[in-house]
């Protein structure tokens, strides 16, 4: 890593500050859950055990909302890592609720884990798809042995997903899966999503 390494923590150092608020609550007895308001390209601990989660679709090409922020900031050889992940079928290369992971490029996360969040409409199986994109992103985390994950509100864009809604089912299924993470964050963008999720931990977990 060398000199790029340290050019790059001091200016990420300064731009971490951008990032703002910070609230923890007790996940479990070994895991802790950190809100912060913020965008979420600019989240890391150590460049070593630490990953964000993208929003993405299922062709994992890039789009816009979070996906787009993510390829802008990771950089051209992300779309072309994401390439090389295999189709299931035409096109799909992460079906609905489903993960997978690449190396974190321009990013200064180690790992980024893109996860295909429900489109809400028309969905009777919108909680439960949301629930698999929590549940199988923390799995893989724990599995790549990484030990801190950021999540942005997954399908609470352009999927259309209620913020109050994503906001239950996103913690109640990060404290069932987070066995093995030591810390999992939430990096909101909107306001209004930072204060649902604040409200959600404030009803169901205890504050440190
Ligand atoms: P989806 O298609 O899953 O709805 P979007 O990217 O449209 O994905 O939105 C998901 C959430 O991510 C929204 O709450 C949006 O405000 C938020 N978001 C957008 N840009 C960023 C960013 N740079 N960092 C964190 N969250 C972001």
């Amino acid at each position: 890593r060398g000199v790029s390494s340290n050019v790059r923590l001091s200016r990420k150092d300064v731009v971490q500050n951008w990032i703002k608020q910070g609230e923890s609550f007790e996940l479990t007895e070994t895991c802790k859950l950190v809100l912060l308001e913020g965008d979420i390209t600019e989240w890391h601990i150590d460049g070593q055990t630490d990953a964000i989660v993208n929003a993405a679709n299922t062709r994992l090409l890039g789009g816009g909302g979070v996906d787009g922020a993510i390829h802008d900031a990771a950089g051209r050889e992300l779309k072309e890592a994401c390439r090389q992940i295999p189709q299931v079928t035409r096109g799909v290369r992460c079906p609905t609720g489903e993960a997978r992971i690449t190396r974190g490029f321009r990013l200064p996360v180690s790992r980024i884990i893109h996860t295909v969040g429900p489109i809400y409409w028309n969905n009777s199986r919108a909680a439960e798809q949301l629930q698999d994109a929590y549940k199988n992103s923390c799995s893989l985390a724990v599995q790549e042995g990484l030990k801190y994950i950021a999540f942005p509100a997954i399908s609470c864009g352009i999927y259309g997903y209620p913020v109050e809604e994503a906001a239950s089912v996103a913690l109640r299924t990060v404290k069932e899966t987070s066995a093995g993470l030591q810390e999992v964050h939430f990096v909101l963008f909107e306001e209004k999503a930072y204060f649902t999720w604040s409200n959600e931990a404030e009803s169901t977990l205890k504050k440190i």
